[in-house]
């Protein structure tokens, strides 16, 4: 019986051809002909009105952190749902992260949750679309607008998912997206900050140039280039631009064919979801998933070992994540917190395999043993 892993980094086969074309340019530095046009490319996929080309999503972060003037005693509202990076980026200048429960339909951001953690001291937020479904973004934006608070989407697993048309990560001020390897699409590490105000996009484009106007330079606006701002290292090399750009070239089809298996899961499992503490993303009608992840909640942390060890012995690999950030050996010294749906969603859930060349019987074959599993736990 052949085993299925969770997930396989994608290849398109294009991607030599491209790194080969660096190799005869001689331009290794970030900012080049790649560059351009993975930036290009984005920018007419994602319709934000800039896209800079980083070296990480954890990066990007970094880059809205300093861009919005975040620093000491600033509280940023944010999940504890989320991969570190969300909340140290905006750590490391100071900002405190105050971590606020998540919606079981969507496992993004209470509104409820995030209206009730604003003090006065709270600045932004930042709102983390899971899985490649999307968090309730609109409400979410109307609060901000209200109570005068920035906001950024940490749109990491969100190419190409939309909601009413208009593509996460687009809705905030500023927006981040990941290339690293377990994404959709990716050049090994990798990442985006989407810029949606024109007033930000120099600020942003200034500290990407490690704090340098060397932009100006460029255009020959001045005749060297110097250090304005405190800064990071975020610039992506024209290797990993190339690499990404042949991944570019397939993305519509490889984001369909995720949905499509995707889909199949959701239609096939849709009558054990919503039943006795089984929860799965539930996007609405103007959502459109890009088919990051299935994942597939259990009612408690026995069950899903049970459903792990049983999927395994059938040579099927899921995956779990993340440790809450609020139970993390780091965050424990920050304001402790009770967020029942996340700590909910973090004992139960199991992703399963996806990746877009998963066949239709491997597939079928999920659905059916996750049954057999679930089956096994309720006799
Ligand atoms: C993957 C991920 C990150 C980190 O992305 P990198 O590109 O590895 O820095 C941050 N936030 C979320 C929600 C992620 O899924």
């Amino acid at each position: 019986m052949e085993t299925l892993p969770f997930h396989i980094p994608l290849q398109t086969g294009r991607e030599s051809l491209y790194i080969s074309d660096v190799i005869a340019r001689g331009q290794f530095a970030g900012d080049g002909h790649y560059t351009r046009i993975v930036e290009t490319r984005l920018q007419e996929v994602t319709g934000a009105h800039r896209v800079l080309l980083t070296n990480s999503c954890t990066s990007a972060l970094e880059i809205c952190a300093i861009v919005l003037g975040l620093g000491p005693g600033d509280e940023v509202i944010m999940p504890a749902w989320t991969f570190p990076s969300t909340a140290f980026a905006f750590m490391a200048r100071g900002a405190i992260p105050v971590f606020a429960d998540i919606e079981p339909e969507n496992f993004g951001l209470s509104v409820e949750a995030c209206e009730q953690a604003i003090t006065p001291q709270t600045k932004a937020i930042v709102v983390v679309h899971y899985g490649g479904g999307s968090a309730a973004i609109e409400p979410l934006m109307e609060l901000a607008r209200q109570r005068g608070l920035y906001v950024v989407e940490d749109a990491a697993q969100s190419l190409l998912a939309s909601r009413n048309g208009r593509h996460l990560g687009t809705f905030g001020d500023l927006g981040t997206v990941s290339f690293h390897a377990t994404k959709n699409i990716h050049c090994g590490e990798g990442g985006a900050l989407l810029v949606n105000h024109p007033e930000l996009e120099k600020f942003a484009e200034t500290v990407r140039n490690k704090g340098t106007n060397r932009r100006d330079y460029l255009e020959g606006q001045v005749s060297h280039y110097s250090w304005q701002y405190p800064s990071t290292s975020a610039m992506a090399s024209e290797i990993s631009a190339a690499f990404l750009a042949a991944q570019l070239d397939f993305v519509e089809e490889v984001t369909e064919a995720r949905r499509s298996i995707w889909t199949r899961y959701d239609k096939a499992l849709s009558d054990i979801i919503g039943d006795a503490g089984f929860l799965s993303l539930h996007p609405d009608a103007t959502t459109r998933v890009n088919g990051h992840s299935f994942p597939l909640v259990l009612p408690n942390s026995d069950m899903r070992k049970h459903c792990k060890d049983f999927l395994s012995r059938r040579g099927i690999t899921t995956a779990e994540h993340y440790q809450p950030l609020h139970h993390s050996s780091m965050a424990i010294k920050l304001a402790s917190t009770r967020l029942p749906v996340t700590d909910h969603v973090a004992s139960g859930l199991l992703r399963l395999p996806l990746w877009p060349s998963l066949t239709n019987e491997a597939c079928e074959r999920v659905i059916l043993d996750v049954r057999d599993a679930i089956r096994t736990l309720m006799t």
